[in-house]
């Protein structure tokens, strides 16, 4: 086991939505956080996170940094989530390297599986098949740097791990129209849609692609779990081990949101994948499982979308 009681603990990414449900959670243990703002220290600067890090030696850190999107987003910001997403994790994890850190937990995503991979999506699945074309770069970045965390165990004894959360959503997410993630999209048209009186809302794809959704406060524990009680060159994969059609997930959205009108698809925008749903015996062996219910977590970000976009 690591103690986290008494340790600097530096969050990489505090202001993105799991950063900042990390740096919740970490309010009820008594460590010392360690945070840096994009102005200061831009975790694609080698230099930057090198100097920061020689300061600031954490013991601990969270690499939640990243840039993220949904599937507009990854399939047309290519470039920038391939450069972007490597060299944070090359940086940081070096860094961390380099400097001491005792332990360092990396974040990658279900989507570094095989697109057809057999579901639910075991940890050894990785790397056995072709990748979802839409989010390919995301995921290659996202591989490397889990590759990265099990060779410097290998190499240098390192006690680095891999976690792989499934599609996350709640309070601090992207709202933007064409680049969020489906949770955040349906949220604001839902909303909006209520608010001018519409009586249509138009669903991206088929509706028969499935999804799993977990909500950041239930991630950022699992984090914390792990981080306390984990140690292994296994990955382990944090979500639900449930999943939900996006067609029945766009009823849930709009019954939170109190939208009573209708409810179309337009299947000439992408599908992605058919299917994502990650397999968490693992994680239920080492002590953890999700808390919220998707229906109390859709509310609870409907609440946070309200504050935040007043
Ligand atoms: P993915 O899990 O990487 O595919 O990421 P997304 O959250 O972007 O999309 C999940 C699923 O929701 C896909 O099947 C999308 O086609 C579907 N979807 C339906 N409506 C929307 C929308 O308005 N925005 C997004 N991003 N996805 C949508």
């Amino acid at each position: 086991p690591f103690e986290l009681t008494g340790k600097t603990v530096f969050v990489a990414g505090h202001k993105g939505m799991v950063g900042a449900a990390l740096v919740r959670r970490l309010a009820r243990e008594n460590v010392e956080l360690l945070t840096v703002g994009r102005n200061e220290v831009d975790l694609r600067d080698q230099a930057a996170v090198f100097g920061w890090f020689a300061k600031k030696r954490p013991q601990a850190v969270f690499l939640a940094a990243a840039k993220v999107g949904g599937i507009v987003a990854n399939n047309t910001l290519r470039g920038e989530f391939l450069y972007d997403n490597l060299v944070i994790a090359a940086n940081v994890i070096q860094a961390a390297h380099t400097n001491a850190t005792q332990k360092l937990m990396f974040l990658g995503s279900s989507c570094i599986y095989p697109r057809l991979a057999p579901q639910p999506l075991r940890e050894d699945s990785m790397l056995t098949g072709p990748l979802e074309p839409t989010n390919e770069p995301y995921a290659i970045a996202k591989i490397a740097g889990i590759k990265m965390v099990e060779a410097y165990r290998s190499q240098y004894g390192s006690d680095f791990i891999n976690v792989m959360p499934t599609n996350l959503y709640g309070p601090g997410d992207n709202y933007h129209p064409e680049y969020s993630h489906v949770v955040a999209a349906l949220i604001r048209r839902f909303h909006e849609a209520k608010v001018s009186g519409a009586s249509n809302v138009v669903v991206w794809g088929t509706g028969t692609p499935r999804r799993e959704f977990l909500y950041v406060d239930d991630l950022a524990d699992a984090c914390i779990h792990l981080m306390k009680s984990y140690s292994s060159d296994e990955l382990v994969n944090i979500g639900t081990g449930e999943d939900i059609t996006i067609a029945e997930f766009a009823r849930v959205v709009a019954a939170a949101v109190g939208y009573t009108g209708g409810i179309s698809f337009n299947p000439s925008r992408p599908d992605g994948t058919p299917r994502k749903l990650l397999d968490v015996s693992r994680l239920a062996k080492l002590g953890w499982r999700a808390s919220t219910s998707l229906k109390d977590g859709i509310g609870l970000a409907y609440q946070a979308y309200l504050r935040d976009s007043k």
